[in-house]
């Protein structure tokens, strides 16, 4: 179908961008990299009647690296993490999801903060946000707020923001170098919404046993999860085969998805075990034969 009619403005500053959308209510809505509205639009699941381009905005496209973490601004494309070097060594996790995100086309276009605003339950950077405890930088009409992004998600396509709020950017913590981890995802064709995925990390004490476990899941409820039962399981304990076992049991129970047209209930949930296996399998350095 084609877009119906619309205004459309592209604003040179943050602040007008918000001028805008606050003078139009509900009947504006922000356009970044466009992959996500588009097809809404064209499906006529959004039906705003001004498109407020934020690509043109100054300052965010910014990747910054620091002692304190990650901060990506919400113009970062797909394709500037891939190209970025230096993230797969400031944070290894991130750049494994978002390498998962979509086809080439997309990739090009599609940006952070439009991912954490579209807030697809299936989405890498929304999930990858919620299991590495990222905050959401927001700007609105009082000025600028930051929120935990397991608070920013309120469910499928679903946030916090305000009519009149840009996600300016997103903030993840610093990263240690000895940090085991692993993102494992499987959907039907490379590029495509996971129908599942599961991303880990853990750090380790002087006695190599596992501290400070993250597991989070994509494509299994309407947000990612944080599988927290599986998180206390695994904290204090040395990684082995039957840990892995168990985890994976724990966390098939964990979840409780629904059916729909890419899959049932029943094989998302034994999904999410068979990721996990395979993502603590690789994070602990154990063969998918010893973790079976
Ligand atoms: C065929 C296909 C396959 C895809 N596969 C994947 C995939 O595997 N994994 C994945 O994660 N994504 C996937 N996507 C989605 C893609 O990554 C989108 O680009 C992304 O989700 C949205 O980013 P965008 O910049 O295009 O946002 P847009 O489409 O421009 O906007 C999306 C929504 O966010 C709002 N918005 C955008 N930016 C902001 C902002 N800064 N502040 C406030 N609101 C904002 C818009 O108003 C709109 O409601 C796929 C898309 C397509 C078409």
């Amino acid at each position: 179908m084609k877009l119906p009619p619309l205004d459309y403005v592209c604003p040179a500053t943050l602040a007008e961008a918000i001028a805008v959308l606050s003078a139009h209510g509900d009947t504006a809505k922000v356009i970044a990299g466009g992959q996500s509205l588009m097809p809404m639009l064209a499906f006529r699941l959004a039906s705003p009647t001004l498109l407020v381009d934020i690509g043109r905005l100054p300052g965010l496209n910014r990747i910054e690296i620091s002692e304190e973490g990650v901060e990506l601004g919400a113009l970062v494309t797909w394709r500037d993490i891939e190209r970025d070097a230096r993230l797969a060594q400031a944070h290894p996790l991130l750049a494994a999801a978002i390498a998962h995100v979509a086809h080439y086309q997309i990739r090009n276009r599609g940006t952070v903060g439009g991912s954490l605003a579209h807030a697809d339950p299936a989405a890498e950077m929304p999930g990858i946000a919620i299991t590495c405890d990222a905050v959401v930088i927001i700007a609105g009409p009082e000025g600028t707020r930051t929120v935990p992004a397991d608070q920013f998600v309120l469910g499928g396509l679903s946030t916090i923001l305000d009519h009149d709020e840009i996600v300016t950017g997103v903030r993840l913590p610093a990263w240690p170098k000895p940090r085991r981890w692993a993102f494992e995802e499987f959907a039907r064709r490379r590029g495509d919404f996971a129908l599942a995925g599961v991303a880990v990390f853990y750090d380790r004490d002087a006695q190599g046993l596992i501290r400070n476990a993250h597991v989070g899941v994509i494509g299994v409820a309407d947000r990612p999860l944080r599988l927290t039962a599986v998180e206390a399981l695994l904290d204090g304990q040395h990684l082995t085969a039957d840990l892995v076992f168990v985890a994976a049991e724990r966390a098939r129970a964990s979840v409780d998805p629904s059916d729909d047209i890419h899959a049932e209930a029943a094989y998302r949930r034994d999904l999410v075990g068979v990721l996990l296996e395979r993502a603590l399998a690789r994070a602990g350095d154990l063969t998918l034969a010893e973790a079976a």
